[in-house]
């Protein structure tokens, strides 16, 4: 079980803190060493990634209460990733299975639907929905109003082994709830934003602390990166990607919301390569259905990344 706190996951590691801009040369991280001969694995060019460097910008320092000062980690570069075996979708379990779990309004049942449609083109897979569920299969001993905050809060642990695993299709990679209600995970806390079981492949999240999307066009928008952003970097940990410790890249870890919302939806460079590895898909298709589904979206700036990035891909060399 791996806990989640404000968007964050744990790992094991040692100290990192890299800073500055490194825009050309082999930075730390990006090994080009080619790995084991995986025939069932496309394996794109090193040279690729290495063309989407300048778009990046290097990790910077973390703050006194930032995750890599609380949390050092050693990092896990692409032949570390390769050579741990990492969990990946094969051709029975490839798809990736959302629930909402309690009372959504419109609004916000949309902003799953279009988190969705973002998981769908990054990760590449189908993204379908179980029926729903209310709140109420959740019995009264796994929930509570907290004390203090006068939240009303469900327990995390009861609908990751009660709700989520017996629900999981067969056919699935993963199964990610999202909740209406704040979650907490057990005594001694006070809240929890999320929590998964990474060797069941199934999570639940909670869109409660992603802020109120009726006040307003930027703070539906907030909402909407919010979700996506765990979404995308949770899936991310179901491939055994470990959190990012190289660059500015969606799967830094985070220790508070200020980082949390500062953490890009994309991936740097490092993880893209093992994203694209493990899927063994086209990055420039990939590009393509980001750029689409960020337009669909009103994702600006992301979608002037993705432009960025397929610009560079498919220049002439
Ligand atoms: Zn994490
Ligand atoms: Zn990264």
């Amino acid at each position: 079980m791996v806990l989640s706190f404000s968007g964050l996951c744990l790992f094991l590691g040692a100290s990192v803190a890299l800073a500055g801009p490194v825009l050309s040369g082999e930075p730390a991280g990006f090994d080009a060493t080619p790995v084991r001969d995986d025939p069932r694995r496309n394996h794109v060019p090193t040279d690729t990634f290495m063309k989407l460097l300048p778009l990046h910008r290097v990790k910077t320092a973390p703050g006194p209460y930032d995750w890599l000062a609380l949390h050092p980690e050693e990092g896990q570069d692409f032949n570390d990733y390769v050579s741990s075996g990492p969990v990946l979708p094969d051709d029975l379990h490839r798809v990736i299975y959302i629930i909402l779990i309690g009372d959504f309004d419109e609004e916000r049942k949309r902003i799953i639907e279009e988190t969705a449609e973002f998981i769908e083109a990054y990760f590449t897979l189908p993204v379908k929905f179980l029926p729903p569920v209310g709140v109420d299969v959740v019995p009264a001993a796994a929930r509570r109003t907290h004390p203090q905050t006068q939240d009303r809060q469900i327990l995390t642990t009861y609908i990751i082994e009660s709700v989520l695993k017996p629900l999981k299709p067969e056919d699935a990679f993963c199964l990610i709830g999202f909740a209406a209600e704040d979650l907490w995970p057990g005594e001694g806390w006070n809240f929890v934003f999320g929590q998964a079981s990474l060797p069941d492949r199934v999570g639940i999240w909670s869109i409660y602390r992603n802020g109120n999307p009726h006040e307003g066009v930027e703070a539906r928008k907030l909402c909407l990166l919010r979700t996506i952003k765990t979404g995308i970097h949770e899936i991310g940990h179901m491939f055994s990607m470990h959190h990012c410790v190289f660059f500015e890249c969606n799967m830094n870890g985070s220790n508070h919301r200020r980082e949390s919302d500062a953490r890009p939806v994309w991936l740097c460079p490092v993880c893209l390569r093992k994203l694209i590895w493990g899927l063994s898909k086209d990055p420039v298709a990939r590009f393509e259905a980001l750029l689409d589904v960020c337009a669909r979206l009103g994702l600006e700036e992301e979608r002037a990344f993705f432009h960025d990035s397929l610009k560079v891909l498919t220049a002439p060399e």
